[in-house]
């Protein structure tokens, strides 16, 4: 199979570009609250424009869940082959907003992450094995700012595809920064520690190649898809990566 790569466009008729935003008076929405903004609203110097239009100034929402609200709805839901009550999800690091997006589908959501809290009932599992989880499991796995800081991604293509039911999905989002257009290999770029990982835990901050991404889905039996879009409402370009179990 062929790997596929597509832009989506954003529907919403009032999204309008930075550029013409910051003239000044025109109108851009957000399209997770809706809310349309003057952009005159704003004291600049209070709000700096790239702090405005990389979070939602209204709801507060992260430029890649404005993205994924639109990708889930257009890629995902079509997809799902199983009946509605029965559909079920496994969150992986997921945020509220996040959360709150595949709420509207999954009535069965299972949240996972390896540190920190991420909600009520969360398991702490690693992404590199899903231990807890037995196969055929989720209909459905997240995993949004998780790759940006696991090396080995055949793991996790190989934990995913065990937990994924047939035809079940696995969409995953990596930062642009972190993406190379060839087809190298993963590398450690640096390290990563937050204060809420436990003492002595650094995680590698890791370069993917898109290609190698991509070629890396096909082996381990997935459709391999990768979306890219730009969220109007901040100009930042988002990279999706979209893959059913064949
Ligand atoms: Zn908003």
């Amino acid at each position: 199979m062929q790997p596929q790569c597509e832009s989506l466009a954003i529907d919403v008729s009032a999204l309008a570009p930075r550029g013409k935003l910051k003239r000044g008076k025109e109108a851009v929405a957000c399209n997770l609250c809706t809310d349309t903004i003057q952009a005159d609203m704003f004291n600049w110097n209070l709000h700096p424009a790239s702090k405005i239009f990389e979070n939602c100034p209204v709801c507060e929402s992260r430029p890649r869940y404005r993205t994924l609200d639109v990708i889930f709805a257009k890629k995902v839901v079509p997809s799902l082959v199983n009946p509605k009550d029965q559909l079920s999800a496994l969150v992986m690091s997921g945020t509220a907003w996040e959360q709150s997006i595949l709420k509207k589908t999954f009535i069965n959501i299972v949240n996972s992450c390896l540190y920190g809290d991420y909600g009520e009932g969360r398991i702490h599992a690693d992404l590199r094995d899903l231990k807890p989880f037995d196969d055929q499991t989720f209909d459905y796995v997240h995993a949004s700012g998780v790759l940006d800081f696991i090396l080995e991604i055949d793991k996790v293509l190989t934990s995913v595809y065990r937990v994924l039911k047939p035809n079940g999905q696995f969409l995953f989002h990596i930062l642009s920064h972190r993406l190379r257009d060839d087809d190298s290999p993963p590398t450690v770029e640096g390290t990563k520690r937050e204060t809420y990982y436990p003492e002595g835990v650094v995680l590698p901050s890791i370069m993917y190649g898109k290609k190698d991404i991509l070629r890396r889905m096909n082996q381990h039996r997935f459709s391999s898809e990768m979306v890219e879009m730009i969220d109007p409402f901040s100009g930042e370009h988002c990279t999706w990566f979209w893959g059913q179990k064949i």
